[in-house]
């Protein structure tokens, strides 16, 4: 498989799926360019090798071409991340206008082509469409991690057009290296901590989990679910009545394949969801008619210490409690803090998934962690076990 490493560049128009799907202000002023950043190295890379960049992405759900999902207002500040680089902008992403500046193209050179998403085709995966794209350049490389779990054109079907010249871009190959370290082959022991609101939106993931891990922690309003269908009084804390048989089979196979499932034996429940509630530490089955579970207690806590503490790779997925609000952040703290210090006992440690990751930005741990993955749905794919059509695109 070729890598931005083994190929040859020079004199070559490389095709880069990047994620520029940045968020921008009603002055169309670019809020938080951190995906562009992210997609530096890649472009960098090439230029550096001798050869041009093609670079193309989508930016927000437009329906056919709105001038308001232009990547116009990204050019000049990527001619700047890239040091004054030339950055010109095509009007479109295909015909014959588009095709022509790419034609024209010269090494070191950067061509931006505009929203994919202004054609329906790019979402559709259409074939046609892809072959358009593909005709602007001599290679194709893939650095849009975020949307690898997508089968659009320029994320997946236009590889056919590229056998023995596609690749992983930088981000997208340390992303599927890092989360290698936890799904292929993670060093033992192996903890899983899984939290956020929702049973059902995490339940493909704790059920691929159960076959990897040696301990899976349940945290945040999931809990509570599982204590429900283990016959404890919850309360009004967050519950998906839809998923108590699920949570009773999660128990019983964990046991069956010898996983160490910890849920909270002991929560923070308040009388009403704020910071201000009157509070108490109670047994996570004993809450009160009214009162709801917003975070772990302190016996919980130890043993998510002493468990992450004991671990060779960590994979955390969304908070222990409502970390937004200060009276219910300890949980969440206390697992950033246990996973800091596994780390620096050289453990592996991945963070994804939106919460966690806001998580870990707000607590100011982010250096102590060994990999942050932002990708998202992506991500959950990844973690749920399933093959992504970016990834499989690359590799088939
Ligand atoms: P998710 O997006 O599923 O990862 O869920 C993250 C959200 O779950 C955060 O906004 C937390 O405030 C919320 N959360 C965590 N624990 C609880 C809880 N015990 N009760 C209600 N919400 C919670």
């Amino acid at each position: 498989m070729q890598t931005i490493d083994t190929y040859d560049f020079s004199g070559k128009k490389a095709l880069i799926r990047v994620d520029f799907n940045v968020p921008l202000n009603e002055n169309f002023e670019i809020t938080d360019d951190t995906r562009m950043r992210k997609a530096l190295p890649t472009i960098q890379a090439v230029l550096a090798k001798g050869g041009s960049a093609i670079v193309m992405s989508h930016l927000g759900r437009p329906k056919g071409p709105e001038a308001k999902f232009s990547l116009k207002p990204l050019v000049n500040h990527l001619s700047e991340l890239l040091g004054g680089v030339k950055v010109a902008i095509a009007p479109d992403c295909i015909g014959d206008e588009t095709q022509a500046l790419a034609d024209a193209l010269q090494p070191g050179e950067v061509l931006l082509l505009e929203n994919l998403r202004f054609h329906g085709e790019e979402k559709k995966g259409d074939e046609d469409f892809a072959k358009q794209l593909a005709n602007l350049g001599d290679c194709w490389v893939n650095d849009a991690f975020g949307t690898a779990h997508r089968a659009h054109a320029s994320t997946a079907v236009m590889a056919k057009f590229f056998p023995n010249d596609k690749m992983f871009g930088t981000l997208v190959s340390s992303e599927v290296e890092s989360l290698d370290k936890v799904v292929a082959n993670p060093q033992r022991p192996f903890t899983a901590i899984m939290g956020g609101a929702k049973v059902s939106s995490k339940i493909t993931i704790i059920e691929n989990m159960l076959d990897k891990v040696d301990n899976l922690i349940i945290g945040g309003g999931m809990i509570f679910t599982f204590v429900k269908a283990m016959g404890g009084n919850i309360g009004s804390s967050l519950c998906e009545d839809d998923y108590l048989e699920m949570a009773k089979n999660i128990v019983e196979k964990a046991k069956e394949k010898g996983v160490n499932l910890i849920i909270a034996s002991d929560c923070v429940a308040a009388d009403k969801f704020a910071n201000d509630a009157n509070i108490e530490t109670v047994a996570a089955g004993d809450i009160k008619e009214g009162w709801m579970g917003l975070d772990v207690g302190p016996d919980t806590i130890a043993t998510f210490k002493e468990v992450i503490g004991n671990s060779a790779t960590v994979l955390w997925n969304g908070p222990a409690g409502v970390f937004e609000m200060e009276n219910f952040a300890a949980g969440t703290v206390a697992i950033g803090d246990a996973v800091v210090e596994a780390t620096k006992k050289g453990a592996f440690s991945l963070v994804g998934g939106g919460d966690s990751v806001a998580a870990v930005n707000q607590f100011g741990i982010s250096e102590g962690v060994s990999y942050i993955s932002t990708a998202g749905g992506a991500l959950l794919e990844y973690l749920e076990g399933k093959d992504l059509p970016g990834i499989a695109a690359v590799r088939s």
